[in-house]
């Protein structure tokens, strides 16, 4: 049988693992940070409606710069995020993952590093890895916010190309202070004074469910910030794949450089932009689920267990001695949460009032045979 290794693929991907979270079939599924929320019928039925439009026009290419799209995702920036942005100033690709990837194709690549502050998102790394990019791991504190002290001196003697700041930061759920950003985006500026300075990505994927206002202001003068999002939590359409980003227009004309022609199908489009329509509901659901994050942080806690404070739809809790064996122990109890490799701690998503006191019992019985 043929294996991985012996086919000539590139030296760095040998011995390497895919991005994969388990998907297994258990009653409480808390493991991938899902919106728990189906779509409302409504939504469901203007999403055919706009999709059978489209399907008619199918036998051509879709519209390359998604225009349309790309009007409507400005609009819900600039009513939700605290800057008005225009069209000029927004992409949108496949997942946010493909934007990164496409910022990762036109900033980063051979001979060019990234740095991220870790534990963070690790499609960062393996992204970064999969363009060539080399990956450079930064500190944290111990109670995982950035050590800004650290990070900037790592900048300066690293000076990469790319910086990764995710806020809210997964999997430990804590919001990044606009300040820590722009140190951040001005050491890795000055790092790279003699070049055309450095790209600083803000990976804001769980932005809609932070305590804090969105850092999407401070993009205005900073031509290299660049902030990303996603309808995958927020709008509950993780099935949908649809990132975008908002940034100066230069960096908007500067990815077009790598985007495969047509890389948003009509379909895609045309489902988010039905999804866009019924924003407001679906905000509603948002505030809903950071309700329940918010009980999950306070009761996680009356259990006696340490939690982070999150700004996600998520929360990170422990300290267990052997994570793993705690993941195990709530899936025996037919929940499944997420052990991202944080020694000690594993992550919950906040999922629908049912399910989060399903998890809760499961935890109140792990403690008890723990104790
Ligand atoms: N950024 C962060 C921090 C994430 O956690 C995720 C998904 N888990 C993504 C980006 C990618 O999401 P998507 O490709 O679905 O937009």
């Amino acid at each position: 049988m043929t294996g991985i290794d012996d086919l000539p693929i590139r030296d760095e991907l040998r011995g390497k693992s895919p991005y994969g979270a388990p998907q297994l079939d258990v009653p409480v599924r808390l493991n991938t940070n899902e919106n728990p929320y189906p779509l409302p019928e409504p939504l469901v039925a203007r999403i055919a409606e706009r999709v059978a439009e489209a399907a008619r026009d199918l036998n051509r290419y879709p519209d390359r710069d998604a225009v349309e799209l790309r009007t409507e995702l400005a609009r819900y920036l600039s009513r939700t995020a605290g800057l008005e942005v225009g069209v000029a100033q927004v992409w949108a690709a496949n997942g946010s993952n493909e934007v990164l990837q496409q910022l990762l194709q036109t900033f980063g690549g051979p001979g060019r590093t990234a740095i991220g502050f870790e534990p963070s998102y690790s499609m960062h790394a393996l992204i970064s890895r999969g363009t060539g990019t080399g990956w450079i791991s930064g500190p944290r504190n111990a109670d995982f916010t950035i050590d800004v002290e650290a990070a900037c001196k790592a900048i300066a003697e690293h000076r990469p190309d790319v910086v990764f700041i995710t806020s809210p930061n997964n999997p430990t759920g804590t919001a990044v202070a606009a300040e820590t950003v722009l140190a951040l985006h001005d050491a890795a500026q000055a790092a790279r004074s003699d070049a055309a300075g450095a790209l600083v990505v803000v990976d804001e994927a769980y932005g809609e469910f932070s305590h804090r206002p969105s850092l999407l202001p401070l993009i205005e003068g900073r031509p290299r910030l660049v902030l990303s999002r996603t309808m995958s939590k927020a709008f509950g359409a993780a099935g949908l794949r649809l990132g975008y980003l908002a940034a100066d227009p230069a960096v908007v004309d500067a990815v077009q450089l790598v985007r495969l022609p047509y890389h948003l199908s009509a379909v895609t489009q045309a489902t988010a932009l039905a999804a866009l329509e019924h924003t407001d509901t679906l905000l509603g659901y948002v505030e809903a689920l950071k309700t329940e994050r918010d009980r999950l942080v306070s009761e996680l806690r009356t259990i006696g267990c340490e939690v982070t404070d999150s700004d996600a739809n998520f929360v990170q809790f422990g300290r267990f001695e052997d994570a793993h064996v705690a993941w195990q122990g709530l899936l025996d109890r037919g929940v499944l949460v997420r052990d991202n490799g944080v020694p000690g701690w594993l992550r919950v998503t906040a999922g629908t009032p049912a399910e989060n006191d399903a998890f809760l019992d499961a935890v109140r019985e792990l403690m008890k045979e723990k104790s």
